[in-house]
């Protein structure tokens, strides 16, 4: 696999394929379908960074680590979000950085910290640039440059503790390589977003990810005992015993902080053995209300599987690819997906006793068929929506979370905002992506006839959707993190002290502000 990604796709540029015909046929169908052109080669605006600048940094982290080609800053440009695709698809490289900085470890990464404060240079700290909330874009007004601090180099697995079940990564690992590094010790972080392939450990931290199998291991956050960061202030290692009550937990500060506090340069999570042992099988449901109910009783017996999810109906018939089904209530029912690694015993154990309970609530068993489906193409749906968009289809994903009691309302509210904001033709479909015992998230996809103007379109939605989010006192992300596109909602929902609190920890560790202007903090 390319290590790096299409400027202006997802993944891996070899993978890029057109629409398959049948589907192609369907969307067509459907919406109605057009060749979207692309600008290929866009050119860049001149880096605003002079020659003394990129020999002061290159003294830092050597001659080799500093680039400024047209090729290194457009890859480091913005994140995947399709707002960001349409810009890159469209020649508008507007948010491009001067310059890509590749230090090799922390005290590089600290003295590059300094420089950039002292020079005025805002500092965007890129792990796999994956982000769909608009991360990757600072604000370069203020700042004589922007730089683009890649971690890239920060790709080891820096210590194992077996006794206690720990190992600490350096931040640049991606998915897929910290598994491997794990693996060769018998052991499995278990992390596994849809973005897997290339997301990076750092930023799993720096975004309070959460993955497909986290109803058995743990969100991101729930798998970091400790981590160190470099600020613009100094150096700050946390996380000292696996629990502690020593004040309030200032990991929690740093997680999810969006490269606006400091850059994370190591992080210690806990893992798991290998599994022996991985079964994923599916369940059918009535509708989205029976399966939710559910959902929610294995959730609060304790019985949750490592891998547990659930589409409403018009998801469950794209997933068939019956698009006569698709809106029609009932027709092709609710798809559950249940998945259980582990030890044969324990993955037995589990299985039996979360098929009794749902065969109690009238679950249709409908075998490994449907598991092992996803299970192969769980990576996959990102090259569908570039497929997509190539056919003028705007396809974009959301996403939210509430307590089980207001999951009926949230989830009526959200999809009436898309469907009103999209227009005809459009599809809303949503699945459960993640379960607590008090909750879950939701997760939406939509598909629209492109309009004239994409991005315009995609904005009155995602507003609609975000603002039903608030008003149904739902958080406005459960997982994609905040970035530059959530922060009005943001704002609300965390209310104009709690604003005032994250200003304040922004102005004590990065008091010149040059950490990602303009990112998370409202
Ligand atoms: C197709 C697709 C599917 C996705 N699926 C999921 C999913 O299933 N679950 C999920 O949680 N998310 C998902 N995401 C969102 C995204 O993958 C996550 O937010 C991911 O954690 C970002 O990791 P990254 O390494 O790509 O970070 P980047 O995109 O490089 O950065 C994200 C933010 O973190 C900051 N940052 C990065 N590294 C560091 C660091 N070391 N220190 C401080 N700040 C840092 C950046 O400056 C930026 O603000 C998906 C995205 C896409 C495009």
């Amino acid at each position: 696999m390319n290590e790096e990604m299409h400027p202006s796709r997802w993944g891996d540029p070899a993978r890029a394929a057109a629409l398959p015909d049948a589907t192609r046929g369907l969307v067509e169908m459907v919406f109605g379908v057009y060749d979207r052109p692309a600008v290929d080669h866009p050119t860049l605006p001149p880096s605003a960074l002079g020659a003394d600048l990129l020999a002061g940094l290159a003294a830092i982290v050597g001659a080799d680590q500093v680039r400024t080609d047209d090729e290194t800053r457009r890859l480091r440009t913005r994140g995947k979000s399709t707002p960001d695709l349409l810009r890159a698809r469209s020649g508008d490289l507007g948010d491009a950085p001067d310059a890509v900085v590749r230090p090799g470890d922390h005290d590089e990464v600290a003295s590059v910290l300094a420089f950039a404060v002292e020079h005025r240079l805002a500092v965007v700290p890129f792990g796999g640039g994956t982000s769909v909330t608009g991360g990757l874009v600072a604000r370069r007004a203020g700042f004589v440059g922007v730089l683009s601090l890649d971690l890239v180099r920060m790709k080891r697995l820096l210590a194992v503790d077996h006794t206690s079940m720990t190992a600490t990564l350096e931040p640049g690992l991606r998915g897929p390589e910290a598994e491997a590094l794990l693996a060769a010790e018998g052991l499995t972080l278990g992390h596994y977003p849809q973005s897997w392939e290339f997301a990076s450990i750092g930023g799993f931290a720096a975004t309070r990810s959460s993955g497909q199998s986290s109803a058995g291991y743990g969100r991101f956050d729930a798998l970091v005992v400790g981590l160190s960061v470099a600020t613009p202030r100094g150096r700050v290692d946390l996380g000292s015993a696996p629990a502690n009550a020593a004040g309030p937990d200032l990991r929690q500060l740093f997680l999810g902080s969006e490269g606006t506090f400091g850059v994370i340069t190591s992080v210690t999570v806990r893992v798991r053995r290998l599994p022996a042992v991985k079964v994923y099988e599916g369940w059918r449901w009535p509708s989205f209300a029976d399966g939710a109910a559910a959902v929610r009783t294995l959730a609060q017996a304790g019985l949750l599987p490592t891998v547990i999810r659930l589409s409403d109906e018009a998801e469950t018939a794209i997933n068939l690819a019956d698009p006569a089904a698709v809106g029609g209530e009932g027709s092709a029912g609710c798809l559950m997906i249940t998945g259980y690694e582990g030890e044969q015993a324990a993955v037995d154990a589990k299985r039996a006793a979360v098929t009794a309970v749902l065969t109690g609530l009238g679950g249709d068993g409908t075998g490994t068929a449907a598991g092992e489906k996803w299970a192969h193409g769980r990576f996959d749906a990102p090259y569908l929506r570039d497929s997509m968009l190539d056919a003028g289809v705007l396809v974009e994903t959301l996403e939210t979370a509430t307590f089980w009691s207001n999951v009926e309302r949230l989830y009526a509210d959200v999809k009436a905002a898309l469907t009103a904001a999209l227009g005809d033709p459009s599809i809303v479909l949503c699945h459960i992506s993640h379960v607590y015992e008090t909750g879950c998230s939701l997760y939406f996809t939509v598909a629209a006839k492109e309009s004239a103007d994409p991005l315009a379109q995609w904005d009155k939605a995602k507003t609609a959707a975000s603002d039903a989010m608030i008003a149904a006192g739902a958080t406005i992300t459960h997982h994609h993190a905040v970035g530059t596109d959530h922060k009005p909602w943001f704002a609300q929902e965390v209310g104009p002290l709690g604003v005032s609190v994250l200003r304040a920890v922004k102005a004590d560790l990065d008091p010149t502000g040059i950490l990602n202007p303009g990112v998370l903090i409202p």
